[in-house]
């Protein structure tokens, strides 16, 4: 069989731009992916006491985009899960986003007080950026300010980055703000919820399509060669497209040196316990080698009792052979990022989408977005 495309990585970028291609493009798309296994970092599965786990760390989808969710949704319905997040302060749950709940399970008879300090100074539903938060005159708001900033985010963002929180970029810690509501929602986006066979099922029929074709476990670098501007596919030319969801700096041989990422090591415990924790995910922002514990029967809402799976996560510098999951953002990496980029335009016909190859902190949604735009463009 001849290809008009070929697909590498089959997390929600492949999978996206392979059946769309597919589909509406009418292509012949050949996808290939390294694991045994489609969905990327998003695959779930039975563990051995039948618990749906996310093998790649805790997956939460949530949107705005009217157009992702529609197109997901035709390959899975979604349950009205909200995820909720707490803080584990020396034994206290305490609602993250830090918000006025939390105010006052931190802060007691002192919370109405400096509740009516911040809606004096800003609208409530206001969103504030920590960093933005220690920025304050008032006292006594900058005593909360720094309670925050010392007890959920200085020690946890220190285990999540391996440096000092000065080091960490600003729009990564903008994703969890100080929120002025008594929302205790981690995500307050329009649509979210859990794919309600799981993820795996999801990327099932995402592509089952007759004109994808899908090779697992198998490492695009053995078929698909980069050299002097010409791609090849099994040794011979291949004037088809090419959309590349992987690391860019493994798809060069590491030619400028190694982009740095932040990797995770997961540990699996299971417990003879209906129920492990009070919610999804449980943050320890001042103690613990581990940044959080999440327990997936609180996230699918899979009924089972007597027992229940949990998943620690800790991190650690990314090296080769580990799974990258996160991009370290700052100027002198996205420098580097940039001598890739410029010698992967050295191929017109190679396409860059997803969390990876754009070596950006893009959510799952942004993803899909970014692949049915890329295809847009394509068809
Ligand atoms: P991936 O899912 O990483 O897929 C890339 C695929 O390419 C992989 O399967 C890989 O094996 C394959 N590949 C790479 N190189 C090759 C090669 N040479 N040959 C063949 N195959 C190759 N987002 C949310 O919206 N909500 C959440 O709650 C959430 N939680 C997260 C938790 C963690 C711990 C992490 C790390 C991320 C989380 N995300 C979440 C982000 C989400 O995982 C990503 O947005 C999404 O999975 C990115 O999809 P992708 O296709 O770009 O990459
Ligand atoms: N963060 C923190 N304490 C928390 C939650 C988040 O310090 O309780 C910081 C931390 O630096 C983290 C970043 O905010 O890396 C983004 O958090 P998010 O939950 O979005 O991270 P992800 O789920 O993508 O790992």
């Amino acid at each position: 069989m001849s290809y008009d495309v070929i697909v590498i990585g089959c997390g929600l970028a492949g999978a996206t731009c392979a059946r769309e291609l597919a589909e509406r493009g009418g292509q012949r798309v050949l996808l290939l992916e390294r694991r045994p296994h489609v969905g990327g970092n998003a695959y779930d599965c039975e563990d051995g006491s039948g618990i749906l786990i996310h093998k790649y760390g805790p997956h939460i989808f949530h949107t705005n985009n009217e157009r992702v969710y529609r197109y997901l949704s035709r390959f899975t319905d979604f349950s009205d899960y909200m995820h909720t997040v707490t803080a584990n302060i020396h034994g206290n749950f305490v609602p993250v986003p830090f918000n006025f709940n939390s105010i006052e399970r931190v802060f007691g008879d002192r919370a109405p007080g400096l509740i009516k300090k911040l809606t004096d100074k800003y609208p409530e539903g206001t969103k504030i950026p920590i960093f933005e938060l220690t920025e304050q005159n008032d006292p006594e708001l900058s005593e909360l300010a720094d309670y925050v900033f010392n007890n959920v985010f200085a020690h946890y963002t220190e285990k999540q980055w391996g440096v000092p929180i000065t080091e960490v970029s600003r729009e990564t810690l903008a994703r969890v703000p100080v929120f002025l509501s008594r929302d205790d929602r981690y995500f307050q986006d329009t649509y979210q919820g859990m794919p309600k066979d799981g993820y795996t099922a999801m990327f099932e029929r995402m592509l089952d399509h007759g004109n994808i074709e899908f090779c697992l476990g198998t490492d695009a670098r053995d078929r698909v060669r980069f050299e002097g501007g010409v791609i090849t596919l099994d040794g011979e030319a291949f004037d088809g497209r090419v959309i590349f969801s992987g690391a860019l700096d493994e798809l060069f041989d590491y030619r400028y040196g190694d982009l740095p990422y932040r990797t995770l090591d997961f540990g699996f415990e299971t417990h003879g316990v209906d129920s492990f924790q009070p919610n999804g995910t449980v943050n320890y922002t001042v103690d613990m080698p581990y940044t959080r514990i999440t327990e997936f029967k609180k996230l699918t809402g899979q009924k089972k009792a007597g027992v229940t799976t949990i998943m620690k996560e800790y991190s650690r510098a990314c090296t080769r052979g580990d799974n990258p999951y996160y991009a370290i953002l700052n100027k002198e990496n996205l420098e580097l990022y940039g001598k890739y980029k410029e010698l992967a335009d050295r191929y017109p016909s190679l396409f860059l989408v997803g969390r990876l190859a754009e070596y950006k902190y893009y959510n799952m949604d942004a993803i899909v977005a970014r692949a049915l735009e890329l295809c847009d463009r394509l068809i």
